[in-house]
């Protein structure tokens, strides 16, 4: 692909992780936590360190959701988001979003400081710029939100990068780290406190009660007191309409050596499609230049391939050159009103908790969720309950964006498999996906590189929308609710829980 790595090379997963067994027998517990990424590691570090016992179930590899793809900016600068956040909710709520993040951040540097952890942590100031003289305004006004919620930080110099911007605000005294290297040495501290860690073991079902029951794919169950449901979109509902109430999107890395030193800080552009910086070091310890951004609606991209092409023009255009080593994407999902849902999953639902919706923000959210859900359940309570609650209800926001949203996947659905091109079988070139007509049925078909072919049935078997084929990641993924597949049909990421339908050609 034309300097760019032809398969993903993700630059986090070149750490090696220890391997966890499957479940293969019943369990009981104190707290089931469904997921092994920032969230879920985090939620179980808080609980163990409190004396809880914790069972941890992935469905997959540990850290290979969407925090093994990450850019890991650590950082309470979401974007432009306390001017929208003081305006929609008042200055009160804005200031508790910052502090709860701020938190997030110092509980990383605390946790990797006790364990001694080497993850590439430093402290680096986080800077949004706009190119163009109409973001001037927007900059200027998220700065006076700065002064007004006293955070650290305020309009920059526009010679912070080397190429011309129109204007930038900063925010002092943010992060960056390797998070593999950071959730590898938390995930050993679990094991050493017993922690039951299983890999393989995808949750399907919870049978709700005092003593919720979480089963599994392979018709194993853990009963405990509480669930943590951190699964990234959760896999169950349980009448909280998530389904409808979360948008996921999907955007794209590349990690660049330039020939000179990659600059120092951390960037995000306003202008669309948004452009993130930050650098880092490569397996060699070598300095790599991270360019993120190109995002749009998961499931929603003709060609994949092209949001890496237009990162790479973006580096070439603004940087010297000299190699991509590394590409990786991955998708994050927003909330209505761009405030993660973190606590109970609904009011009737008290010891089953959800933690989602970090809108590309994870990191300091994702270990907020941790702290915030581990609070909840040994009943201290937390300072930030109600603003991440998930039944909150915020009548400007929520109706017009669940509108947007679900117009959205209505057309999804109506579109069906009604306009989709077909190709013939024999034209699929090698490692290609398209939908082919097979013995009279619309089926997604994937010639692999020695050419056997899969055929699925390209239906969502999470709320039957038809799937797209992502070329660059070579999956089937779904432009409704974010659920991938394999080409030959076994769930990646969910909330779909069951494979698609496989047929033998
Ligand atoms: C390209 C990109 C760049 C980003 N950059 C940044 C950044 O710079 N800074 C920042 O703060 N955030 C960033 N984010 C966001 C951040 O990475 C995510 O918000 C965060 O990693 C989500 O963590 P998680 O633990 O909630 O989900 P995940 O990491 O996805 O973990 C969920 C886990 O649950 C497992 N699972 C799912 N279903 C089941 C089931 N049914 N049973 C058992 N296990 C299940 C999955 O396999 C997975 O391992 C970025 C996101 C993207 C896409």
């Amino acid at each position: 692909m034309n300097g760019i790595p032809n398969s993903p090379q993700p630059l986090w997963r070149d750490t090696t992780i220890d391997s966890f067994p499957q479940l293969d027998r019943d369990m009981e517990t104190d707290v089931t936590v469904i997921g092994s990424g920032i969230t879920g590691i985090t939620t179980a570090y808080f609980l163990v360190k409190k004396g809880f016992k914790v069972v941890l179930l992935e469905a997959g590899k540990v850290i290979n959701g969407t925090t093994g793809y990450t850019t890991a900016k650590l950082s309470a600068q979401h974007g432009l988001i306390y001017d929208h956040l003081i305006r929609t909710f008042g200055k009160e709520t804005a200031k508790k979003y910052y502090l709860a993040n701020q938190e997030g951040l110092h509980y990383i540097d605390d946790i990797r400081t006790d364990l001694k952890i080497d993850c590439d942590f430093s402290y680096q100031p986080s800077i949004v710029y706009s190119a163009a003289p109409s973001g001037n305004r927007k900059i200027e006004k998220e700065a006076e939100a700065y002064k007004d919620l006293g955070i650290d930080g305020g309009l920059a110099d526009n010679s912070v990068l080397p190429f011309p911007i129109q204007s930038a605000v900063k925010m002092n005294q943010q992060a960056q780290f390797h998070p593999l290297k950071y959730l590898k040495s938390l995930l050993i501290y679990l094991k050493q406190k017993d922690t039951h860690i299983f890999e393989n073991t995808r949750a399907v079902d919870i049978k709700k009660g005092t003593l919720p029951e979480v089963k599994t794919r392979k018709g194993h169950s853990v009963l405990s007191d509480h669930v943590v449901i951190a699964s990234h979109f959760p896999f169950k509902d349980l009448n909280g309409m998530y389904f409808a109430r979360l948008h996921v999107e999907r955007s794209y890395t590349i990690a660049v050596k330039t020939n000179g030193p990659p600059p120092k800080g951390m960037y995000l552009s306003t202008e669309e499609p948004k452009k993130s910086l930050r650098h880092a070091l490569g397996s060699n310890g070598e300095e790599l230049l991270l360019i993120g951004g190109e995002g749009h609606t998961s499931g929603q991209s003709e060609n994949t391939y092209n949001h890496y092409e237009k990162l790479k023009e973006f580096a070439e255009k603004n940087f010297s050159v000299k190699d991509i080593p590394y590409r990786w994407s991955s998708q994050d999902i927003s909330t209505l009103d761009r405030i993660p849902y973190i606590g109970p999953i609904t009011r009737n639902n008290p010891n089953i908790y959800v933690a989602t919706g970090f809108a590309k923000w994870g990191m300091s959210n994702g270990t907020v969720a941790g702290k915030v859900i581990s609070d909840l359940i040994t009943g201290n309570g937390s300072p930030y309950e109600k603003l991440f609650s998930p039944s909150r209800f915020n009548a400007s926001q929520d109706v017009k964006n669940f509108t947007k949203e679900n117009m959205d996947v209505a057309k999804e659905l109506f579109k069906g498999k009604l306009h989709r091109k077909e190709t013939d079988m024999e034209n699929l070139q090698p490692n290609e996906g398209g939908i082919v007509n097979y013995r009279g049925k619309k089926l997604g078909a994937y010639k692999a590189s020695n050419g056997g072919v899969s055929l699925v049935d390209t239906t969502c078997t999470h709320m039957g929308c038809d799937l797209q084929w992502n070329t660059a990641e070579c999956s089937w993924d779904c432009p409704c609710h974010g659920s991938r597949f394999t080409p030959s049909g076994e769930v990646i990421e969910g909330p779909a829980t069951k494979p698609l339908k496989n047929y033998h050609n």
